[in-house]
């Protein structure tokens, strides 16, 4: 390869990596760890058998790796999986870890609805939502007297 196209490739994945540590530092800005809600740094993390330091994103709180979520979607989830008991994970024993996980699945669940009305993209929101906390239980209350109604019959 002559020197001028070793450059060219040099820069463009220069280039690459610069887009992609900027993608990634929103997200760590924005998002909360899928499976503790905790807030999101960027760590360089050295891997062995490449011989080559990358830049991921990291929960500092669960020692992982973490791509994240939006903080709306993590609440959202927290609340399916501890008031209405959502469990993905029967065979296991209750524990701090499963409800993590079972929190983990329906945010995915959610990030893959959002994504295919296309609301959710990879910088967030793509429309404005207004996030009320205290909404999420109403629309609970909502089903529930619906199923209670539907019981009646
Ligand atoms: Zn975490």
């Amino acid at each position: 390869m002559d020197v001028l196209a070793q450059l060219n490739l040099d820069f463009r994945e220069e280039k690459e990596q610069e887009v992609r540590i900027n993608e990634m530092r929103k997200r760590a800005s924005r998002c909360v760890c899928r499976y503790c809600g905790n807030p999101l740094t960027l760590r360089k993390l050295t891997y062995a058998a490449y011989d080559e330091a990358k830049i991921e994103i990291y929960c500092e709180h669960c020692d992982r790796i973490e791509y994240g979520t939006e903080p709306e979607i993590y609440k959202i989830a927290k609340y399916y999986v501890n008031k209405l008991g959502f469990d993905h994970y029967l065979y296991m024993d209750e524990s701090v870890r499963k409800t993590q996980m079972n929190i983990s699945v329906i945010c995915s669940i959610l990030e893959w609805g959002y994504k295919s009305i296309e609301i959710l993209g990879k910088d967030g929101f793509t429309v404005d939502i207004h996030f009320d906390e205290n909404k999420i239980s109403d629309v609970i209350s909502f089903t529930n007297t619906l199923l209670e109604e539907m019981q009646g019959d």
